[in-house]
């Protein structure tokens, strides 16, 4: 059988007849990389180690050892997640010459399983943006259509996974920086529930947001990942103690038929791609015909939850980004003798980008003490409404269905001047975020400009199984056909 890539079980299955096999899936995934180092993925790439790896765990299953469950499994990191050893930056400045002191949980896990990271991807510095283009290290290119952006946070890994260039991902997902760029690239991107998989290790931008992600291109590789990584972790007290149940084979397919339902104001919002809209709207019927009940719900909360999202989520990150201040590590300005203060500012607006500094503006704003009651405190009481909205919302039905993003990728630098315009383009994907369920892009259809998109489905909390079987029963009405159109 000759080596296949094509899901984690047909690779692991083809290495019985591959005694170097994981080495020959690391060179393939390395001269793809090579070959594609223009779109700008990956900030670094751990070539010679990888390699390494490759031929321990080749000699390890030739010797007869059982193979760790991601075995050779080749992973590629968002660069906000820390792998000890390694280079971290957040695609920013500030963090010039740090070097990772120890595994993000997430990371000691997959090496547990015995997957391989071939290096650390390109993202929107600190993870704030939704187009990769507020990298300090430049822009990412979508491979479908290198003018238009991968979308971001997570773009490299995004790009990663859609260009072939590693089998799956990590990003993290604070407001849709897992699911939205997974949608602008035509993969799967999980956001799991806050608390299922530990932020040890993940760079915080909003704290009571945060959560590490996966991107893949099927459900079970995607399940795979997360059930390697999920869990109780001594470091983080926000994870579940809760064992997530994974029946053990096939676990990823579901019975159905599913009680679905979506917000009406989300299809009627006038900033949805008309198209998109009449796309969804017929996909709607298509699973009420195959026995699903799908009804649309009044959600009239929809306006509210990007300000929530930007003021609550700025507010954290005035807050984590304030230990950025060039004393222990990282970038410092190169002019000795600067008083404190004066040291201070320097290195934060020299080492921080634009779109940092403004939510570190926001934040402090929003929290500053005449006008914390006006907007902080309205927030939250807007995400409590949000999460017993929520909650009512699963007492009668499994799943809820939204689109991912309101159009397809855009055109790189269609929304740079506009900040208020790009952050209302996360208007579909920070509600997960805001009430801390998961949520799933799931690629499924082509756009009359070439581009893909598809449809994004959210269960309640710790609900996963549910959500990624429904996600496995999703891709099979897939008619995503790479088109060659591209403006
Ligand atoms: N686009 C959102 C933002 O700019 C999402 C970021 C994220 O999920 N990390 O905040």
């Amino acid at each position: 059988m000759e080596l296949t890539l094509a899901s984690i079980s047909d690779y692991h299955a083809s290495l019985y007849d591959q005694p170097n096999g994981c080495w020959m899936a690391v060179s393939h995934y390395l001269s793809r990389i090579r070959e594609n180092e223009h779109l700008n993925a990956f900030l670094e790439v751990f070539e010679v180690e990888a390699l390494e790896q490759a031929r321990a765990l080749d000699e390890k299953r030739r010797a007869g050892a059982e193979m760790g469950r991601l075995h050779g499994v080749v992973v590629a990191l968002k660069d906000v997640i820390s792998y000890k050893g390694h280079a971290l930056s957040a695609a920013s400045k500030i963090l010039d010459g740090f070097t990772s002191v120890y595994h993000a949980t997430a990371v000691e896990r997959l090496l547990a399983e015995e997957a391989i990271i071939i290096g650390r991807t390109n993202c929107d510095e600190f993870a704030m943006g939704s187009t990769n283009e507020n990298s300090a290290f430049g822009r990412v290119l979508n491979a479908r259509c290198p003018s238009r952006v991968p979308g971001g946070s997570s773009g490299g890994s995004a790009v990663a996974v859609q260009a072939g260039l590693s089998m799956v991902s990590l990003g993290s997902d604070t407001g849709g920086s897992v699911r939205q760029p997974a949608d602008f690239c035509g993969i799967i991107g999980l956001k799991p529930t806050y608390g299922r998989i530990s932020r040890y290790g993940l760079i915080a931008y909003a704290s009571s947001f945060d959560q590490i992600g996966v991107f893949g291109r099927n459900v079970p590789d995607v399940g795979l990942v997360l059930q390697c990584v999920e869990g109780a972790d001594d470091y983080d007290s926000t994870v579940s103690r809760t064992r997530p149940e994974w029946p053990a084979a096939k676990w990823y397919e579901g019975k159905g038929p599913y009680r679905i339902a979506y917000f009406k104001e989300a299809f009627d919002h006038p900033g949805l791609d008309p198209e998109i809209k009449e796309v969804l709207e017929g996909f709607v019927k298509r699973l009420q015909k195959d026995g699903h009940s799908v009804e649309a719900i009044d959600f009239d909360l929809l306006d509210y939850i990007v300000p929530a999202y930007y003021i609550l989520s700025t507010a954290e990150a005035s807050s984590n980004l304030a230990r950025f201040d060039g004393v222990k590590y990282g970038y410092r300005p190169d002019t000795p003798g600067l008083p404190l203060t004066e040291f201070y500012k320097r290195t934060r607006s020299e080492g921080f980008g634009k779109e940092v500094k403004r939510r570190i503006l926001l934040g402090t704003f929003v929290l500053s003490a005449g006008y914390y009651d006006a907007y902080f405190t309205k927030a939250q009481q807007v995400r409590k409404l949000l999460v017993e909205r929520t909650d009512l919302i699963f007492k009668d039905f499994d799943i809820i269905i939204l689109p991912t993003s309101p159009s397809t990728a855009f055109h790189a630098g269609e929304k740079m001047d506009d900040p208020i315009a790009m952050y209302l383009a996360d208007i579909y994907t920070v509600y997960a975020n805001l009430t801390g369920i998961p949520g799933i892009s799931v690629p499924l259809f082509t756009h009359s400009n070439g581009m893909p998109f598809g449809i994004q489905a959210m269960t309640n909390r710790f609900k996963e199984l549910t959500l990624l079987q429904f996600s496995h029963l999703l891709m099979q009405y897939k008619s995503y056909e790479n088109p060659t159109l591209c403006d």
